[in-house]
């Protein structure tokens, strides 16, 4: 046999298993017995011995062996089958609303039964309704359970009964010893995990004595065997997309030269030590003729842009050129105007390359990214598209972005190719991503952090506040703006509709410019065309020529991501409940960036509900993303946290990213053992993960 073990047999092999059949199971993501042996129960029930009636309590679930006393037909609004047992300590009603005759003249006098239901208050005492029971008066004693039921995650048309006797079928199955143990002994002793045929079948028939509570919290060893070699065989599939990355090959760079140095003397401030440092590990990245592929993680403002730029110059000072991708068009207009004015000086040419960019000009674009001409190419995914051409990618910046998938990482590489060589790259998050979480969605990226903040800043004030102080916080807006500062006003999305979203925005702008007749209020949301955001903008920020005319801007989410207005030194965000942590932390981030005291206003709809409440005072009492980053997980789970949730990546059967933090390290560590071994790793993450087109495997 080989290490893979043989093929796993359909579903359709099972006993009673028809076209039907398949289809629900499809459904339940079951298409052969593994996957059928992977479905685990969320609960047991208990019965594997017969409770006495007197013993009995509001809410169990157990089996009684009882003896029918009465038995009535009960008319009213619904005709109920009732019928009253007793076992010599008690009694209780068992409740049909849907019976038939037969049933009713099967459950006579004197009739002894065995019931298993869970147990209700009813207006006589205690009752089962609609219990699965049978007669118990034939010849041969019926054998009570030997382990524990399984209750199984289901759909529709599918019944517990039906599933559990195809599992009874999957066990026997297994208990052949089909389904291979890919870990090796000595590695799953050294880690203290029982074997996987073991687990399944303790996990699918537990014993009467199995400790149900430690099994719910799924933190049993048989159900931690199964999560460890999930989320190894995860771990596996990234460090293969690793590992192919690393065979590319890309452009040898040399170390940062003169046109850096120029670079940094000619800013107005000098890099942190956090900025220095992971400036350093980029550029040896780049000289090493294997493409790079680095995560940078850095709180909001901590400047990563500046280190974007470093690494660009760095390509267009050996010859090749740099893109720059963005999430939004006020972003990549941002970044257009910063980077031709730290580039400009040094006859660096820059090219940008949006949606709003049309007609001649887009040609231009294009064929100025084409010819080389451009060296620093700045854009949105505007970039992805097929019309696309570069001279010479030698780097590819993605940034801010969170909510990309392993398939956006590669394809942007696809495109830069340039003959056999891969362009280097660097991507730049949104949001702080907690270390368990990078740990596993990343493992296939090198990671840097830019821990330090530039000096200077004054962490933002924030303050929780109820929207029936509405009227202060007008107030506060208009002192604000009277000493010169510009205040950004955020509308949250009220139900999940952008156009009522935007709506919102327009509204609240309006009475805004009633209530404050005297200060200039501007409007931006989602649905607005590019040009008229980005030329909002720019009245909000203003430029050497022309100061800023707008003082209070009115604003959905859109903002949220990495705009830089110094001047803007109060936020206040309404129902900010309604969003993550990270988001709120997101926008927040806008202000807090000049020298001046900020303030963020967290304007909450009251009554506050008690976990909304603790969420906003995480807000108000830490200003650090990565401690927020954690919160926003314990809250909210991995796949908000990492966007994955939309595109079904990082989803597992078993394990759970949160409940199983604590193996990420063990898995880390046995991955790299495992990955020595091609085949056994092949095998692993084909197991969990199929033929991995999930992971758009390269
Ligand atoms: P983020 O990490 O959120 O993308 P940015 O790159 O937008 O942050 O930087 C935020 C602001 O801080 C910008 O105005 C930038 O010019 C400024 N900045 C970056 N690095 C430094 C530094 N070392 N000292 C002072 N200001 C800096
Ligand atoms: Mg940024």
């Amino acid at each position: 046999m080989s290490v893979d073990g043989p093929n796993i047999p359909a579903v359709g092999v099972l006993k009673g298993v028809g076209a039907a059949m398949v289809n629900k199971l499809e459904r339940l993501g079951i298409h052969n017995l593994q996957d059928l042996l992977f479905h685990l129960p969320i609960r047991y029930q208990d019965r594997t011995s017969v409770k006495k009636i007197a013993a009995l309590r509001i809410g169990d679930e157990a089996v009684i062996e009882a003896e029918v006393s009465v038995v009535e037909i009960k008319l009213g609004k619904k005709r109920t089958l009732l019928c009253r047992v007793h076992d010599g300590t008690g009694s209780l009603t068992l409740r049909f609303f849907h019976f038939s005759a037969a049933q009713k003249n099967s459950l006579s006098k004197g009739k002894i039964l065995r019931c298993f239901s869970e147990v209700r208050p009813g207006p006589n005492g205690l009752e089962m309704v609609h219990p699965e029971y049978k007669g118990l008066d034939d010849e041969l004693p019926t054998p009570i359970e030997q382990s524990l039921t399984p209750v199984y995650p289901i759909t529709e048309g599918l019944q517990q009964n039906r599933i559990r006797s195809l599992m009874q079928q999957a066990l026997r199955w297994l208990e052949s010893g089909e389904l291979a143990e890919l870990l090796p002994t000595e590695l799953r002793s050294q880690w203290g995990l029982p074997q996987l045929g073991k687990s399944l079948a303790y996990l699918h028939a537990p014993p009467p004595q199995a400790d149900r509570e430690l099994m719910a919290t799924g933190l049993h060893p048989a159900q931690r065997r199964l999560a460890f070699e999930e989320l190894l065989a995860h771990h596996l599939t990234l460090l293969n997309i690793r590992r192919s990355v690393q065979q590319q090959g890309a452009p040898v760079l040399k170390a940062p030269a003169d046109l850096c140095a120029r670079f940094l003397s000619q800013l107005d401030f000098t890099l942190t030590g956090a900025q220095q440092r992971v400036c350093a590990e980029i550029a040896t990245d780049l000289t090493k003729g294997v493409a790079m592929l680095r995560l940078i993680q850095g709180d909001v403002g901590s400047g990563k842009t500046v280190v974007a730029a470093m690494a660009a110059i760095q390509a267009v000072e050996n010859g090749l050129q740099a893109a720059i991708m963005a999430p939004t068009e006020i972003l990549a207009e941002q970044h257009y105007l910063n980077f031709q004015k730290w580039l400009a000086p040094l006859q660096v040419k820059v090219g940008m390359l949006s949606g709003k960019v049309k007609g001649k000009k887009r040609a231009l674009q294009l064929q100025n990214f084409a010819s080389g001409e451009a060296q620093v190419i700045v854009g949105t995914h505007a970039l992805f598209q097929e019309e696309v051409r570069f001279f010479n990618l030698g780097l590819a910046v993605i940034d801010e972005q969170h909510r990309f998938g392993v398939h956006q990482r590669m394809s942007l590489r696809e495109k830069g190719k340039n003959g056999k060589l891969s362009p280097h790259q660097l991507i730049m998050t949104a949001t702080p991503i907690p270390r368990t979480l990078t740990m596993s969605a990343y493992a296939d990226l090198d990671c840097s952090v830019i821990d330090e903040l530039p000096p200077g800043r004054t962490p933002v004030q924030t303050v929780v506040i109820g929207d029936h102080r509405r009227d202060q916080v007008i107030a506060r807006v208009r002192k604000a703006c009277l000493e010169q500062r510009q205040v950004y006003w955020v509308c949250t999305l009220i139900e999940e509709s952008e156009v009522l979203e935007c709506q919102a925005a327009e509204v609240t702008a309006e009475q805004l410019q009633q209530q404050l007749p005297e200060l200039k209020i501007g409007l931006i949301h989602g649905r607005m065309k590019g040009a008229e955001k980005v030329e909002i903008m720019q009245r909000f920020k203003g430029d050497a020529e022309t100061a800023a005319s707008i003082d209070v801007l009115v604003a959905t989410t859109v903002i949220e991501v990495g705009v830089d207005v110094p001047n803007a030194s109060v936020m206040i965000i309404e129902n900010p409940e309604r969003l993550g942590l990270a988001q709120l932390h997101q926008l927040r981030g806008r202000v807090g960036r000049g020298s001046v005291e900020s303030y963020c206003l967290l304007l909450y709809r009251a009554p506050l509900s008690y976990t909304g409440k603790q969420r906003l005072q995480i807000m108000r009492d830490t200003t650090d993303g990565f401690k927020i980053a954690e919160k926003d997980l314990e809250i909210r789970g991995p796949g908000e946290v990492l966007g994955t949730k939309q595109t079904g990546e990082m989803q597992f059967r078993i394990a759970d990213l949160q409940r199983d933090a604590d193996l990420l390290e063990q898995v880390q560590s046995l991955a790299l053992q495992v990955n020595t071994d091609p085949q056994l790793s092949a095998a692993i993450t084909r197991r969990w993960l199929g033929t991995g087109e999930q992971y758009g495997q390269v």
